[in-house]
């Protein structure tokens, strides 16, 4: 069986440092393993649309930032096929039918759904094409017959629910579709960072985010005024590591050299740890190690963003090649859909 990876970001914003430790290093990794056959990567305009219907233009415009985020991450268009989710009419197709094989209960249930529309105080008035988008989501998936999804932590209600799907269609019409896996960071804070605001996730629609397109001294200025432990007032007392962003963000980056290279009179992270947590190590000092470190990984980000940013055109014939060759390949799933369902009329040749 062929290794195929599909993922992708809602066109809602700016990608930001949780999608880059969440999914998108992940993802540039696994591109440039050599251990795939295809790599998918979808711009999800439709599924933006869920909860934006009325801001078309906001959607347009963030298509481009996050093709933009995608090629200065190092996601390699020769390696990787970056498409965009409105441009291939099969995946709506296939929603339509798994809609069929899912209940109203099950998709209440769903808890990053609940959540969210708890969120954005949809309460009754909740679009319907957002209620749905786990739905489509399993399509997007196994519109490209993927079997590895790198993604965060939030999207793991949506993994189970298509797997379920998947098993249901396979049941009632024959094995047809494949069963994808989810693909976590192994690194715990990288699952889920949390907000500048220490709120529990780093979202574009919450306002709490450090940019990966963010200028220099817009981030140093972000990470020097991030919620730390508001009960350490002073350097001298003790503070608390867990639930402090600053912390996690550590957690999320920092390697062993980062020590040698800015702060060389601690081994490694467990002892900085250890230092501010018995006192006498300020919040300005853990900070300024922070920006270097998170500087250091967003400069050649930012360069090769900038770059791109001045070949538009050619970032548009990424994303139409893609966007083609992504059509075929779910044009090929749906004929095998089509042919399970038995609503493959022409090509029978007969009634
Ligand atoms: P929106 O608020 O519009 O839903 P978002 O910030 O949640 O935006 P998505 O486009 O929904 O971003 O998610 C894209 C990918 O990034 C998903 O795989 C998601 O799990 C991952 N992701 C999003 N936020 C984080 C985060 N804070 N930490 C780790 N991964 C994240
Ligand atoms: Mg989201």
């Amino acid at each position: 069986m062929k290794k195929i990876i599909l993922t992708g970001d809602r066109p809602t914003g700016r990608l930001h440092v949780g999608h880059y430790v969440g999914s998108l290093k992940g993802r540039v990794a696994l591109q440039n393993s050599g251990d795939f056959d295809e790599v998918y990567i979808m711009i999800a305009d439709a599924q933006a649309l869920t909860d934006n219907a009325e801001h078309p233009e906001k959607v347009r415009t963030n298509v481009k930032q996050v093709a933009l985020d995608y090629l200065g991450v190092g996601i390699d268009p020769e390696k990787s096929t970056i498409f965009i989710q409105s441009a291939i009419p099969e995946l709506p197709e296939l929603t339509t039918y798994y809609m069929n094989l899912v209940t109203v209960a099950r998709v209440q249930r769903n808890p990053t759904v609940k959540a969210e529309i708890q969120q954005k105080n949809f309460s009754s008035r909740v679009p319907v094409g957002f209620f749905c988008y786990p739905i489509s989501q399993a399509a997007d998936i196994t519109a490209f017959r993927a079997t590895a999804v790198p993604v965060g932590e939030d999207q793991m209600p949506m993994l189970e629910q298509c797997k379920e799907i998947v098993h249901k269609f396979n049941a009632t019409y024959g094995e047809t579709l494949t069963d994808p896996d989810i693909v976590l960071s192994s690194n715990k804070a990288c699952l889920r960072l949390p907000g500048l605001d220490g709120k529990a996730k780093m979202s574009k629609s919450l306002g709490n985010c450090i940019y990966l397109s963010d200028e220099p001294k817009d981030v140093e200025e972000k990470i020097r005024s991030m919620f730390t432990d508001p009960d350490h007032i002073r350097a001298d007392q003790p503070g608390r590591v867990e639930g402090n962003p600053v912390f996690t963000y550590l957690d999320a980056f920092c390697t062993d050299e980062h020590f040698v290279e800015f702060l060389p009179e601690y081994q490694n992270l467990d002892e900085l740890k250890a230092h501010y947590m018995r006192g006498g190590l300020g919040d300005v000092k853990v900070k300024r190690f922070l920006n270097q470190i998170v500087q250091e990984e967003l400069s050649p980000i930012r360069k090769r963003r900038a770059m791109w940013e001045q070949r538009l055109p050619d970032v548009l014939d990424i994303l139409r090649e893609g966007s083609r060759r992504a059509h075929e390949k779910a044009a090929e799933t749906l004929a095998d859909v089509r042919r399970a369902m038995r609503i493959d009329y022409f090509e029978q040749g007969s009634l």
